[in-house]
C-alpha cells in the first residue's frame, strides 16, 4: 500500500484531468462551431443582396424626386388655373397662352407619374429579394438563439460538474505536502498527460517502461513517502 499522500495525489491528478475535459469540453463545445457558421451564413446571405439593397435606396431616392416633381407641378398648374377664372387676365392671347402651359403641366405630370409607376415596379420586385433573403436570415437568427440557449443549458451542466471536481480536488489536495504538490505542478506545467503514475510489477504506469530489477530493488528499499520518479518519463511514482 502506498504511503496515503501518493493516494491523494494520484487522485487529485484525476480531478485534475476531469477539470481539464470539462474545460476542453467548454472550449471546443460543438454548438459554438454551430453557431459560428449560422451567423456566417446569415452574413453571406446578407452581403449578397447588399447591391439589390442600394439599388433600392437610390430608386426610392429617384421616386421622392418625382414625387416633389409632380407637387411642383400641381402648385403651379392650380396657381395658373386659378388665374384663368378669376378674371385677373382678359388678353385672350395670354389666356389661350396659360391654357396650354396647363395643359403642358398635366402631360408633363402624367409622364412622371409613368416614370414613377416603373420605378414602383422595380422597387417591389428588389423588395420580394430582399425580403426573401430576410426571411432566411430571421431563420438563422433564430437559429442562433436555439443553439445559445441550448449552449448555456450545456455550460451550466459542465460548470456544475467543475465545480463540484473542484471542491472535492481542494478537498483532497490539503492531504497531499507542499514539496510534493510542488513537484507535481511543475512536472504537469512541463509536460502533458499522466505525471504521477502507480509503479506495478516494476512497470510504470505512465509511460510502460519497465524498470531495471536494481532500480526496482533501489527504491523498494527507500522509505514510504520519499519521492521517486520513473528514470524514463520523469513521472512521480506511486509504490
Ligand atoms: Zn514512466
Amino acid at each position: 500500500m502506498a504511503a496515503e499522500q501518493y493516494e491523494q495525489l494520484l487522485r487529485t491528478q484525476e480531478l485534475d484531468t476531469r477539470l481539464a475535459q470539462l474545460a476542453h469540453a467548454k472550449a471546443t463545445h460543438p454548438l459554438l462551431v454551430k453557431i459560428d457558421q449560422t451567423r456566417a451564413h446569415a452574413a453571406e446571405v446578407g452581403a449578397g443582396v447588399q447591391d439589390e439593397r442600394e439599388e433600392r435606396h437610390r430608386l426610392e431616392r429617384d421616386q421622392k424626386r418625382l414625387d416633389d416633381e409632380v407637387a411642383m407641378l400641381d402648385a403651379k398648374r392650380a396657381d395658373i388655373e386659378a388665374k384663368l377664372y378669376d378674371g385677373s387676365v382678359t388678353a385672350t392671347k395670354d389666356l389661350l397662352a396659360m391654357q396650354e402651359e396647363s395643359k403642358n403641366l398635366a402631360e408633363r405630370k402624367a409622364s412622371l407619374e409613368d416614370a414613377e409607376l416603373e420605378i414602383m415596379e422595380q422597387v417591389e420586385e428588389l423588395q420580394a429579394v430582399l425580403d426573401r433573403a430576410q426571411q432566411e436570415i430571421d431563420a438563422d437568427e433564430q437559429k442562433i438563439s436555439d443553439f445559445e440557449a441550448e449552449l448555456a443549458e450545456s455550460f451550466a451542466e459542465l460548470d456544475a460538474e467543475a465545480a463540484q471536481v473542484q471542491s472535492e480536488r481542494d478537498a483532497v489536495v490539503v492531504s497531499v505536502p507542499t514539496e510534493l504538490l510542488d513537484a507535481y505542478d511543475r512536472l504537469r506545467a512541463s509536460q502533458p498527460g499522466i505525471v504521477v503514475a502507480r509503479l506495478v510489477g516494476g512497470t510504470c504506469q505512465a509511460c510502460h517502461m519497465t524498470l531495471s530489477a536494481m532500480t526496482v530493488d533501489q527504491i523498494g528499499k527507500l522509505d514510504a513517502e520519499a519521492l521517486v520518479h520513473c528514470d524514463q518519463c520523469g513521472a512521480i511514482l506511486v509504490r
